[in-house]
């Protein structure tokens, strides 16, 4: 087992970071044993990529649901624009749900970095 830094994210999630020190079992140099065990854990600021990108495609969402209610407020005159934007909804929330998806499985990889 071989020490490596670990990135935590505001998250929650987190990543391997650099390589730190071999363990006793490894004497190749330069090679690593392929388990990974945690060195220190450093704090991140920011959320990851993951989750970064899943809250985008939230905020670009939240910006058509107001433009629709907007628009329904309005009366009859949008329909067209309202279609357009409940279509981009769906598409987004399709998205989303995928990057959740991998992101929970990514998670339930801890551990096993190969
Ligand atoms: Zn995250």
């Amino acid at each position: 087992m071989c020490f490596y830094d670990q990135y935590i994210f505001a998250c929650g999630d987190w990543k391997w970071g650099n390589f730190r020190q071999h363990c006793q079992k490894e004497y190749r140099q330069g090679e690593t044993c392929g388990m990974k065990l945690v060195n220190g854990a450093l704090g991140v600021d920011g959320k990851c990529k993951m989750c970064e990108k899943i809250d985008t495609k939230l905020r670009r969402k939240k910006a058509e649901e107001d433009r629709v209610a907007r628009w329904k407020a309005e009366g009859g005159k949008y329909r067209a624009s309202i279609e357009k934007s409940e279509a981009a909804i769906r598409a987004l929330n399709y998205e989303i749900h995928t990057l959740e998806t991998e992101r929970r499985q990514r998670s339930s990889m801890v551990g096993s970095t190969r």
